[in-house]
């Protein structure tokens, strides 16, 4: 998997961009935009003073601030790369500071929701392209960001019907030059794809997990000991951040329990199976997931060595 980001804009794209939220994904765009030279200037915005201060400390913004309408003043792309939960207070609180024809973005795991709580504050003549990385870590912070992390990943932006073509493109430019690959697609079909690809497999993950730890006849330290790649495969997607997590299944409700609602009906299916001796359908089923996971590493989104491919370099 390329590794490597290419060489910095001679010109950059952008005059001022503002991050509002430096953790995994805030801190990957800054590293990254200021690495490929993708913005002037780069503001970040933060509500904890701790990672404002780590932010001046690694140096990978040219302001860092808790004062989100001061923050987005110069900004000609805002991106908020906050909570999900929180991103209709933000977009409330940034609003005074919004310079007309400026874009607004975001990277939330969610799009509908985000779309519903950001969209009513912000003023006439700026520019709205929601957009969502497809890519990142079981880690938190400023610290834990990279700027690879959207190296050969898709970024899939879900703009308003009556986006401007050209705000849409600005954004597009954006992600294609921190190496993503960027499609387009309404909010509502993204939340659907998102729960069964992404969202269902983390809920099974924290499920799998949270009942080991509570099983009473094998103790907490054998699952552990014995923890064999399958269970530690979960384990890694469970310690996944808390609260991004319980935003992200509290803003896709209806698609995260429509895609639980069939992978009920099929885990039946296969009890069934089990309990019935019926092995050829097992056979059939574990052949087809092979067929994907191969799909999956041939498309270059994975890696077949044993540590999924993430190792990380920093840049
Ligand atoms: P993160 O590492 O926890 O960073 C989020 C940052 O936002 C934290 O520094 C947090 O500060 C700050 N914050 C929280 N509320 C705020 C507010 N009201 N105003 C300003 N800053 C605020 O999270 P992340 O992994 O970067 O995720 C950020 C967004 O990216 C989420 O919407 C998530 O759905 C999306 N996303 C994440 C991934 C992933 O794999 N992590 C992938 C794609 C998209 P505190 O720590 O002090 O609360």
């Amino acid at each position: 998997m390329p590794e490597r980001l290419g060489p910095a804009r001679e010109t950059p794209l952008f005059e001022c961009v503002a991050l509002i939220g430096i953790g995994l994904i805030g801190s990957s765009i800054a590293r990254a935009a200021r690495h490929l030279n993708l913005a002037h200037q780069i503001v970040a915005i933060d509500a904890s003073d701790a990672v404002v201060a780590r932010v001046r400390e690694l140096g990978i913004a040219d302001e860092a601030t808790t004062d989100v309408a001061a923050g987005v003043r110069d900004a000609d792309l805002v991106i908020l790369c906050v909570p999900v939960g929180v991103c209709g207070r933000v977009a409330e609180a940034m609003k005074p500071g919004l310079k007309p024809g400026c874009i607004v973005s975001d990277v939330g795991s969610v799009k509908a929701s985000v779309v519903a709580q950001v969209q009513p504050h912000l003023p006439a003549g700026v520019h709205f392209v929601p957009a969502h990385p497809v890519a990142g870590t079981e880690h938190s912070g400023p610290d834990a960001g990279f700027s690879t992390l959207f190296h050969n990943r898709w970024c899939i932006l879900t703009p308003p019907e009556d986006a401007a073509d050209e705000a849409v493109e600005r954004v597009r430019a954006f992600w294609a030059a921190m190496g993503s690959n960027v499609e387009v697609m309404s909010a509502q079909h993204h939340d659907l794809v998102l729960a069964i690809t992404s969202h269902v497999p983390h809920l099974i993950a924290y499920n799998i997990v949270g009942t080991a730890a509570d099983l009473e006849t094998v103790t907490q330290s054998e699952v552990i000991k014995f923890s064999a790649g399958g269970f530690r495969d979960f384990t890694r997607i469970a310690a996944s951040d808390p609260t991004m997590w319980r935003d992200i299944f509290l803003h896709n409700k209806d698609a995260v329990l429509e895609m639980l609602g069939r992978l009920n009906e099929d885990i039946a299916l296969l009890a069934r199976a089990i309990r019935w001796g019926e092995g050829d359908k097992l056979h059939d089923l574990f052949t087809r997931t092979r067929a994907i996971r191969r799909g999956i590493i041939s498309l270059g989104q994975e890696t077949p060595e044993p540590d999924f491919g993430r190792r990380r370099e920093s840049q």
